[in-house]
């Protein structure tokens, strides 16, 4: 029996990344984004091989009437849900000094990145609790969040509190549910060649040429994928809670 895997922000990016490789380890994925069915049918038969096994549902993360409908329609299409990657993210439309940081772009973030993890995994745990073991688990949720969970960026303080409040969501998360033999996890991605960081290319090359990260290159929507893998598998069963730094080593501090 395949296994149902939700991928918000599912069709782009390190999210496509992670629904590829999911699709690879035999998962039902169901992708979530903004973009019409239309546009991202093409993205859809890259994920599987088997398009009608990638399903696809337009919601927006940060409408609370969306998430709920992420969640009925995945559980009528296939009765379960065994993971959810809560992918979907974004950072602020403009960069700015925390002393001229807008409460708009404050909420925009906040909103997208941590609300929306609050309540979407709320309501994935509701039915994942009431769903019987399959295989070891009865679920797994697994969050991505960033290097900028730890890092100061004074220029994108809502970005950085953000990704914090994911990284305190998969503790609260994995304490509350460890109970019901489901399993909390989270991926912080350092720097990674994507959309999202197509505007500061420049800025990031001559950091990874002067150094500042261990392992000296851009990471991959692939790296982040395979460590998602590793969070999913059944093999990591004495664990919750846990994260995993995909970021070059740039968390190590240097003296
Ligand atoms: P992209 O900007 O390339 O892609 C963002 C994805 O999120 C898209 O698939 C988009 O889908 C989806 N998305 C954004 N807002 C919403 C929304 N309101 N509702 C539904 N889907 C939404 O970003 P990345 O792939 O780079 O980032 C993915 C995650 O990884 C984010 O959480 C990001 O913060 C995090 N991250 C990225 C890093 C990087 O260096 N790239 C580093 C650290 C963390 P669509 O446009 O179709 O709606």
């Amino acid at each position: 029996m395949a296994k149902i895997a939700i991928v918000t922000g599912g069709t782009r990016g390190i999210g496509l990344a992670i629904s590829k490789r999911l699709a690879s380890d035999g998962y039902q994925v169901v992708a979530v984004g903004r973009k019409s069915l239309s546009d991202v049918l093409p993205v859809l038969k890259e994920i599987s091989k088997e398009p009608v096994g990638t399903r696809y549902i337009q919601a927006d993360v940060s409408s609370s009437d969306d998430r709920k409908r992420i969640v009925s329609e995945t559980v009528e299409a296939f009765g379960r849900i065994d993971l959810l990657v809560n992918n979907a993210g974004v950072a602020p439309k403009n960069r700015a000094d925390i002393l001229q940081m807008e409460e708009e772009s404050w909420d925009y973030v906040i909103d997208t990145n941590t609300k929306s993890n609050m309540f979407l995994t709320q309501e994935v745990a509701k039915v994942m609790i009431g769903q019987p073991v399959l295989y070891r688990k009865r679920g797994t949720i697994i969050n991505i969040s960033s290097c900028s969970a730890e890092v100061s960026s004074t220029n994108r303080a809502e970005y950085c509190v953000s990704k914090a409040g994911i990284s305190m969501l998969t503790t609260l998360y994995a304490d509350a549910l460890s109970k019901y033999g489901i399993y909390v996890h989270e991926v912080r991605p350092g720097v990674i060649k994507t959309d999202m960081t197509s505007t500061v290319v420049g800025k990031y090359d001559s950091l990874i040429e002067s150094g500042v990260f261990p392992i000296a290159r851009w990471g991959y929507g692939e790296d982040v994928a395979n460590a998602v893998a590793i969070f999913a598998s059944d093999e990591l069963l004495y664990t919750t809670g846990n994260h995993i730094d995909v970021d070059g080593g740039f968390h190590i501090r240097r003296l």
